[in-house]
């Protein structure tokens, strides 16, 4: 369904794939640390457009391809 077109959708910057965040309604890259919204079930691939993800975001959930954890960037309580 929707969710389909979604998942194919790439960053218009880097080209990557990108995260469908189904509850803020965003489509995430990582790379370039953007939320691109989606607006009436419509991805807006703007950069204009797009919200800067803060530093919790932008943090991988779960363990990617990281080799070398040198990153000391997750300071949450
Ligand atoms: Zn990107």
């Amino acid at each position: 369904m929707e969710s389909r077109l979604l998942d194919i959708l790439v960053c218009p910057l880097c080209k990557s794939p990108l995260r469908h965040d189904r509850r803020q309604k965003e489509l995430i890259c990582r790379a370039d640390r953007l939320a691109f919204p989606i607006r009436d079930g419509v991805p807006i691939m703007l950069e204009s457009e797009a919200r800067e993800l803060n530093a919790t975001e932008a943090a991988p959930a779960a363990a990617t391809e990281s080799d070398s954890a040198g990153a000391g960037s997750t300071t949450q309580p």
